[in-house]
C-alpha cells in the first residue's frame, strides 16, 4: 500500500488553494464541500471562483506565491501550472509539516486525492495510489451504480440511534449482531424507499424486540421483484440487489437459471412454476406460503418474469400480504412486450405506423381467448401485443377478421426473447399461426401484430432470425 487512506477532518480549518484556473476551482469545491475554509492565492480568477469570491464563500489572496503565504494554513492544494511554483509550494509546505498536494504531480504530493462515491455520511474513496486517476473514475461509476442514492440516510439513521442501542444493549456481541440484522433487514428497504418514517418506527419496533429476546416475534419482508424478460442484464439494479440479499427465493417457471444464479448460493429457492395447463401450485398456496415463510423473519424475493404488475397476479399476492400485515415492497421489471420487442426490432410505437399499443392476455381467467371483445383492436394506427396466445392465437386471429381486421395486417411471434434461444416467426395476422406452427414455436412465446412489424427486417440487430426471413419477404 502506497497511501495510508484517512478522512481528514477540514471543518473550519483553513485551507489555502494556489492558483486560479478551472482546475483550482474543482479542488476548491471538494474542500468547501469538507467544511474548509478557503483561501485563494492567485493574480487572477476564473469566473467560477469570482463567483465563489461573490458569494463570500472563498477568501481571495491577489499576490504570487510567497513562502510567507503558507503561514497558518493547515492544508495546502497547488494547481498552477507552473512546475517551479508547484515544487516551490511543496518543499516549503512539507518543510513546515503542513500536508500538500501538487495537482496531477504525484511526486509532489504529501497526499492525494481519491475518487469520491457521496452517499454523505458515507463516503467511498477510491485511489489507484497516482496510478491511474481515470481508472480510479471507471471503477467509481461502477460502483456508483451499485450503492443506491438513498443510502446515506441509513448512515443519518444509526447514527441518530447509536447511542440509544449502547445503552439498551450493553453486551457488545449482542449489539454487533443487532446492528447487522437491523441494517440489512426490512429497515433498510423502508429507507431506500423514502418511508422515513416508517422506518423510524420499524427500527424502535426492532430495538424492543431485541431487548426482550424471549417475547421476540421477527417479521420477514417480502419484495415482489420483476425479473425481466429473460436476459439477467435486463434485470433493475435493486432487483439484483434485493435478489443477493434474499433468504428465501420463490420464483415462477418463467424465471432463467440465469437470473436465479444471481442469488446467494446459499438461498433458499422455491419453484412454484406455472405451466399454464399445469398449475404446480395454486394461487392460494403461493399466497400462504409467501406469509409464512415472511413470518418466520427471513426476507423473502417473490421472482416473477417480466413485470410482476403485467398478466403476472402481483396484484392478488400484495393483497393478502397487506391483509395479514407483512411489510413488502414492489420492485416492477421490464415486462416481456418491451424486451421483446426491442430484442426483437420491432418498436411498438412509431410516429408513421402506430400511434397506440395495448397490451392483452390471450388467457383470461374464464379461460382461452374469445371472452375478450377484440372490436378496439382492430384500428390499424395501434398495435396489439398478446400474451399467453399462441394457444388461443386460431380463435383470437378469427375474431379480429371478424371485427374487421385486415388480414393481411402483419404480425410476428416471438419465442423466448432476449434471451440466447430467442426465434423471430414474421407473417400476417391470416398466416402466423401455421407458419408458428410449422416452425414449432413453443411458449413462451409474444405476438405483436401492427404495421410495427414491417420494420423488423431493418431493425433487427440481436441474434439471427434469417431462417425467417424469406418467408417475411414474400409475405410482406
Ligand atoms: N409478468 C410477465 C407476463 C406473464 S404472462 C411479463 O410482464 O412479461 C406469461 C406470458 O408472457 C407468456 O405466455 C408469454 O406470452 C409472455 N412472455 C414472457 N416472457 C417471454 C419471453 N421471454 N419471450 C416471449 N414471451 C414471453
Amino acid at each position: 500500500m502506497k497511501y495510508l487512506p484517512v478522512f481528514l477532518n477540514v471543518q473550519d480549518a483553513p485551507c489555502l488553494v494556489i492558483g486560479g484556473g478551472d482546475i483550482a476551482q474543482r479542488k476548491v469545491h471538494s474542500i468547501l464541500r469538507a467544511g474548509a475554509h478557503v483561501t485563494v492565492l492567485s493574480p487572477d480568477l476564473s469566473p467560477g471562483l469570482q463567483a465563489l469570491l461573490h458569494q463570500k464563500k472563498i477568501i481571495w489572496q491577489k499576490a504570487l506565491f510567497t513562502v510567507e503565504a503558507l503561514k497558518g494554513f493547515k492544508l495546502v492544494i497547488s494547481a498552477t501550472n507552473q512546475r517551479k511554483v508547484n515544487e516551490l509550494v511543496a518543499a516549503s509546505a512539507m518543510s513546515l509539516g503542513i500536508p500538500v498536494n501538487v495537482v496531477d504531480c504525484p511526486d509532489l504530493c504529501s497526499f492525494i486525492f481519491p475518487a469520491l462515491i457521496d452517499r454523505s455520511p458515507i463516503i467511498l474513496a477510491i485511489s489507484t495510489g497516482g496510478a491511474s486517476p481515470i481508472l480510479a473514475r471507471v471503477l467509481r461509476s461502477r460502483l456508483e451504480s451499485l450503492i443506491p442514492n438513498r443510502y446515506g440516510r441509513l448512515a443519518g439513521l444509526a447514527e441518530r440511534a447509536r447511542d440509544r442501542v449502547k445503552k439498551a444493549i450493553p453486551e457488545a456481541t449482542h449489539r454487533r449482531r443487532f446492528w447487522e440484522e437491523t441494517l440489512q433487514g426490512g429497515l433498510q428497504d423502508l429507507i431506500l424507499n423514502g418511508q422515513d418514517q416508517q422506518a423510524e418506527r420499524e427500527f424502535d419496533r426492532l430495538l424492543d424486540v431485541a431487548c426482550k429476546p424471549s417475547s421476540a416475534k421477527t417479521t420477514g419482508f417480502v419484495s415482489l421483484v420483476g425479473a425481466g424478460p429473460g436476459d439477467p442484464e435486463l434485470l433493475t439494479l435493486k432487483a439484483l440487489r434485493i435478489l443477493q440479499e434474499a433468504d428465501v427465493i420463490v420464483h415462477d417457471r418463467l424465471v432463467s437459471d440465469g437470473i436465479l444464479r444471481l442469488g446467494r448460493t446459499d438461498a433458499e429457492r422455491i419453484d412454484v412454476g406455472k405451466a399454464m395447463s399445469r398449475h404446480t401450485l395454486p394461487q392460494e398456496d403461493i399466497n400462504r406460503l409467501l406469509v409464512s415463510l415472511a413470518r418466520k423473519g427471513q426476507r423473502v424475493v417473490r421472482l416473477k418474469g417480466g413485470d410482476p404488475f403485467i398478466f403476472g397476479r402481483g396484484g392478488e399476492e400484495i393483497e393478502t400480504l397487506m391483509e395479514e400485515g407483512i411489510p413488502f415492497q414492489i420492485v416492477p421489471g421490464i415486462t416481456a412486450a418491451i424486451g421483446c420487442a426491442a430484442y426483437a426490432g420491432i418498436p411498438l410505437t412509431h410516429r408513421d405506423y402506430a400511434q397506440s399499443v395495448s397490451f392483452v392476455t390471450g388467457h383470461s381467467r374464464e379461460g382461452l381467448g374469445c371472452q375478450i371483445d377484440w372490436k378496439p383492436f382492430v384500428n390499424t394506427q395501434q398495435t396489439l401485443v398478446i400474451y399467453m396466445g399462441l394457444q388461443a392465437f386460431p380463435a383470437i386471429r378469427d375474431s379480429l377478421i371478424r371485427e374487421g381486421a385486415d388480414p393481411h395486417r402483419p404480425a410476428a411471434i416471438i419465442e423466448e426473447g432476449t434471451t440466447s434461444s430467442q426465434r423471430v416467426v414474421v407473417g400476417s395476422l391470416e398466416s402466423l399461426y401455421e407458419k408458428a406452427t410449422a416452425a414449432g414455436i413453443k411458449s413462451p412465446a409474444l405476438i405483436i401484430i401492427g404495421e410495427v412489424v414491417r420494420l423488423h427486417s431493418k431493425l433487427t440487430w440481436f441474434g439471427s432470425s434469417k431462417v425467417h426471413e424469406s418467408m417475411e419477404s414474400t409475405e410482406l
